[in-house]
């Protein structure tokens, strides 16, 4: 019988076993944990009254793989407030609303006149070299203009990757805008015949900025976490490091940090890839080597539980970000408690800044005390905050989000080549194909499926 082992239970790992024991009920399915808990970035905290996100907050709608998933295993999603929908960035020391339609973009103060005529100048620049692996800040500043990329694109950069956009690499961060460049020529052109041709459908066209609407559960983004791992049962083994593995007569031999060894006929690598660097580094050392040019940076997140009589202003809207020219201790905040309804009591706001990132790598050698005061100063100066906070938790992450680098593409086709020479092995994780829930799951289900029909010998 087949036995499929996969390597973490994080959400790309349990909805991989999830739709595999679904296709293949004869398959016998094995998920490995090294933590002794599931999840891995999805976690959430309860604390007094409060519901804190340790990382991942919520999925965009417009994009279904997590609430499909939710919907089969009996959840019911929980949709952000429509005052979540204002989103602000920092701009000369002041938030500053960002604008949902061409007319507002018009008459907003998010960017200068000058910078307005940048971004009115896009559909007249000629189309970049396709073949080149682009920055997203050399794409951004040829296309839209500096103080566009300044101001809109890199702390977009900032709230997906908490990346350097001069590093990021635009076909593998977002294809969907490199292919809006490649077929029409234009970003704004291909919104407008888009939209156009939506409207012909009587459906909604595509929109500027994050299309879709927040979604989350009433307890948090645990409860998605708790639920599959339920529903998998014994098949999910948490406190199981997996320290080395091998090719071995069946197919794979997974040897366990507790010292048992586990054969499998299909080994799915579903950790990051600085896991997958040390598990393999002598028995496939090109894999191993593909696997240490991905680099994750450091994340804080600070929470804040404030008062609402210690504010001037209410706090409606997502939260903000912070362009990198402007300086500032933090990537940017989010308003928990005007997102979702229950996320603190009444009487409070939940508030929760993001630290660190690719250009704050230093970050996590502060102190909890250190973090917290740097962030809670930042809020104080841009939100109007006038009393200490009266609940704080600093939750950090050492290695956070995988960043699709200038030359990722390149090493995913490297790494294609190396597993397509071991059959049996396939990487399932967010270091290929997304990083959001959204683009995750999907692949996992992909995954599945072309696993389940044996198409698929090996590859991602
Ligand atoms: C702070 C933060 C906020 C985020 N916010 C959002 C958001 O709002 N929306 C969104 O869509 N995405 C968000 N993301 C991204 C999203 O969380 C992740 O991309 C997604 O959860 C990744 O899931 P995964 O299973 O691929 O990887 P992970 O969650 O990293 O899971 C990998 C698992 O492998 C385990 N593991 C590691 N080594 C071993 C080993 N040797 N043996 C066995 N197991 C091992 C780990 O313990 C972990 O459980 C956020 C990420 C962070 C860090």
């Amino acid at each position: 019988m087949a036995h499929v082992v996969i390597i973490g239970a994080g959400m790309s790992g349990m909805s991989l076993a999830w739709y595999l024991s679904g296709f293949r009920k004869d398959w016998q399915i094995t998920v490995l944990e090294a933590e002794n808990r599931a999840g891995g970035k999805a976690w959430t905290e309860k604390r007094d009254g409060f519901l804190v996100e340790r990382g991942v907050n919520g999925v965009l709608d417009n994009k279904p793989a997590t609430l499909q998933l939710a919907s089969e295993l009996g959840l019911s999603p929980l949709r952000s407030r429509d005052v979540s929908r204002k989103r602000f960035i920092v701009r000369d020391g002041r938030l500053a609303e960002l604008p949902d339609s061409a007319g507002a973009f018009l008459s907003s103060g998010v960017l200068s006149l000058d910078g307005k005529l940048g971004v009115m100048r896009e559909p007249f620049v000629p189309r970049g070299n396709m073949e080149v692996d682009e920055s997203l800040a050399s794409f951004a500043v040829r296309r839209l203009g500096k103080e566009a990329y300044r101001y809109l694109i890199d702390p977009m950069a900032s709230g997906i990757y908490a990346g350097n956009p001069e590093r990021l690499s635009l076909k593998s961060c977002f294809p969907r805008i490199h292919e809006l460049e490649r077929d029409y020529g234009s970003l704004i052109r291909a919104m407008i015949r888009l939209q156009a041709a939506a409207r012909k459908r009587k459906q909604k066209g595509p929109k500027a900025g994050p299309g879709g609407v927040l979604t989350s559960f009433r307890n948090g983004m645990s409860e998605l976490v708790d639920k599959i791992r339920n529903a998998l049962g014994e098949r999910v083994q948490t406190g199981c490091r997996v320290e080395t593995s091998e090719p071995s007569g069946v197919g794979w031999k997974v040897n366990l940090e507790n010292g048992k060894s586990i054969e499998a006929t299909h080994l799915v690598v579903s950790c990051p890839s600085y896991a997958a660097r040390d598990i393999f580094k002598h028995s496939l050392p090109d894999f191993s080597e593909i696997c240490r040019h991905i680099e994750y940076p450091p994340i804080a997140i600070v929470a804040f539980g404030i008062s609402k009589g210690a504010l001037s202003d209410d706090l409606n809207g997502f939260g903000f970000l912070c362009p990198f020219v402007e300086k500032r201790e933090i990537l940017g905040a989010l308003w928990d408690s005007s997102v979702f309804d229950n996320r603190a009591p009444v009487a409070y706001h939940l508030v929760r800044c993001l630290m660190g990132g690719m250009r704050n790598r230093h970050c996590l050698m502060k102190t909890d005390r250190q973090l917290q005061d740097a962030a809670f100063n930042e809020l104080r100066q841009l939100c109007g905050i006038r009393k200490p906070p009266e609940f704080s938790e600093v939750f950090r992450w050492t290695r956070a989000i995988p960043q699709y680098h200038i030359g990722h593409s390149r090493l995913l086709e490297s790494l294609k080549k190396v597993l397509w020479a071991n059959p049996g092995l396939f990487v399932r994780c967010n270091w290929i194909g997304g990083v959001s829930l959204n683009d995750c799951i999907l692949n996992s289900r992909n995954l599945a499926a072309e696993m389940a029909s044996e198409n698929l010998k090996s590859g991602f």
